[in-house]
């Protein structure tokens, strides 16, 4: 693709989101500052600015641009939010989030892809960022309380851990349900009571996998 033609094809895909509707113009004003194609190897850059999900390295997959807008949007992110994220990936969500909140925590369990997240974050001079490669399961400990956790890979529950680093009154959005079959997407919010929880939308995410990945 040359530049002219990337820019008329984010500029149709933006199109098409507003007239779904699928996120608010702030979420939607941050996607479009997000060039998708850098975050795909070269063979799926054509893909880019399509709304569908990708392919990524280690057998992983990027979600579709009108889903990365949802999940934004239900997050209900504020300018000083600090923001969990369990499955960095390409780092492409990674990416729309450090647009709209004030530090975004990614935690990814094959170090290849955070190496990758991180070079790509660097390229777009997005510093308001820390990744680790680690099991998603166990949270970010140290950087606890959160005020928002997004989880991009599909669990049977909700981690626990997770549970526990959510703020008083933080969101919650993550996919749960089993490995290979339909999801559901959930907003939870934190109160004293627990969890309580609404459901978006059926999904299909990569399955979230305990410890970190043995290779690559
Ligand atoms: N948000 C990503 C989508 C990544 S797909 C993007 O924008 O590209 C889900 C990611 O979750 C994969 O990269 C997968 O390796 C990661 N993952 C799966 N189980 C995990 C775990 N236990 N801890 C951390 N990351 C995990």
């Amino acid at each position: 693709m040359t530049p002219d033609e990337e820019a008329i094809a984010r500029a149709e895909l933006l199109m098409d989101l507003r007239r779904q509707n699928v996120a608010g113009y702030k979420v939607l004003a941050a996607l479009e500052t997000v060039p998708r194609s850098l975050f795909l190897a070269a063979p799926h850059k054509g893909l880019a600015y399509a709304d569908r999900p990708a392919p990524i390295e280690c057998g992983q997959t990027v979600s579709q641009p009108g889903l990365v807008a949802r999940m934004t949007e239900a997050l209900e992110l504020k300018p000083d939010s600090r923001v969990l994220e369990i499955g960095t990936g390409s780092g492409y969500q990674t990416a729309v989030l450090a647009r709209l909140c004030r530090h975004v925590y990614s935690v990814e369990r094959y170090r290849l892809l955070s190496d990758l997240a991180r070079e790509r974050l660097t390229v777009l001079k997005v510093a308001n960022v820390s990744l680790m490669v680690g099991d998603g399961h166990e949270g970010w400990e140290a950087h606890a309380p959160f005020d928002r956790i997004i989880v991009t890979a599909a669990a049977p529950a909700i981690p626990e851990a997770l549970v526990e680093q959510l703020a008083p009154d933080g969101i919650l959005v993550a996919p749960v349900g089993p490995d290979g079959a339909v999801q559901e997407l959930l907003k939870c919010r934190k109160s004293i009571d627990g969890l309580i929880g609404e459901r978006l939308a059926d999904v299909r995410f990569v399955p979230l996998i305990p410890g970190i990945a043995g290779r690559l």
